[in-house]
């Protein structure tokens, strides 16, 4: 782990782009990327384009794109495998000293970049970009990314920075950290805190998507909150301990009450209390089976040992020659 904060000068970046169905949003990726990079100032610059299974022309536009410059290498997906495993597969071909994560929809802008590395020269090791406002986004949308972050923080893991997506710098150790870890469940976010090293972060503004749809509908937001709380913290499952704790000591005064009643003869009475507790009993026990089975399942997901995505295709990986 790096203690001091020591100079250094990037000389080989890789910026990795994961891309579901961004048709609408490749040319102007590419324009944008194409006039950026060179002022950039690293001797050598890759771009690690992942096709995670789109299903519209993004494929043939990266294909095209990777054909027509060196310094793209392209991923392609056999399938669909999400968001979280198509980065990680970034993660994987890129060979710079320094990678940066980027959307396609450029609604993290490349302007933050220079922010970035000039924060890796001066020696850290992750600069994440930390949203100080979200633009064009709706109240509901910026409501539930603030109640996510807060409650991942609070609950689940306290190291997790706030309103901080998958935008970020990270260094060839950071990078190499969270590729040992095995797990098939990735919440990159939550990993990158977790192996440490010297983070800090880099305010910016979140654009608004300038070409096609969100790829995270509310349903899909949904179910990536949950599993970065079941893959990342047993905290429900202590929490279903704590609840049954809990509904056992209601049990026991309840019981109580039940020789009170018996022993003053009010037996007849309490069908209302003795419903109520069944279903109480009843309830618990359900959630608590059910949440027990989700870390089963996540058990069993991981004891599979399944990779976390599958390569059909890659067109330039093997290219030594890879600056911009
Ligand atoms: N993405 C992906 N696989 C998916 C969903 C999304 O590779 O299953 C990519 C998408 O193309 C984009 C990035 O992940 O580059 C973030 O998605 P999006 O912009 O839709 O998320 P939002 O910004 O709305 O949270
Ligand atoms: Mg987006």
């Amino acid at each position: 782990m790096q203690q001091n904060c020591l100079k250094r000068k990037l000389s080989f970046l890789s910026l990795v782009i994961p891309i579901y169905n961004e048709e609408a949003s490749i040319p102007y990726l590419r324009t944008q990327l194409e006039a950026f990079l060179p002022s950039l100032s690293c001797e050598r610059i890759e771009v690690v384009l992942v096709d995670d299974g789109s299903t519209d022309a993004s494929r043939e536009l990266c294909e095209k794109w990777a054909k027509d410059s060196h310094y793209v290498k392209l991923v392609i997906f056999s399938r669909n495998f999400g968001h979280q495993p198509a980065v990680s597969a970034g993660l994987q071909y890129a060979r710079g000293e320094a990678i940066v994560i980027l959307d396609a929809d450029l609604q993290d802008p490349l302007s933050v970049i220079p922010a970035m590395i000039e924060q890796y020269e001066a020696g850290y090791d992750v600069a994440y970009g930390q949203r100080i406002a979200r633009q064009g986004e709706t109240w509901f949308k910026k409501f539930t990314a603030w109640a996510f972050y807060r409650l991942m923080q609070k609950c689940v893991y306290k190291d997790l920075p706030k309103d901080t997506g998958d935008f970020r710098l990270v260094s060839r150790a950071v990078a190499d950290s969270v590729k040992s870890m095995p797990e098939s469940h990735r919440f990159l976010r939550g990993m990158f805190a977790w192996v440490g090293f010297k983070q800090i972060a880099v305010p910016y503004v979140r654009d608004e998507r300038r070409f096609g749809d969100t790829k995270y509908p509310f349903s899909k937001m949904l179910c990536f909150a949950w599993q970065a709380i079941t893959s990342f913290s047993a905290l429900p499952i202590r929490l279903v301990s704590l609840w049954g704790a809990l509904v056992a000591l209601i049990g026991f005064v309840i019981c109580l009450y039940a020789v009170y009643a018996w022993a003053f003869d009010e037996t007849v009475r309490g069908w209302t209390s003795l419903m109520g507790l069944i279903a109480l009993l009843g309830g618990s026990c359900i959630l608590a089976i059910g949440l027990v089975g989700e870390y089963i399942g996540n058990i069993f997901e991981e004891v599979k040992h399944r990779p976390v995505y599958i390569v059909a295709k890659t067109v330039n990986i093997d290219q030594e020659k890879s600056s911009v």
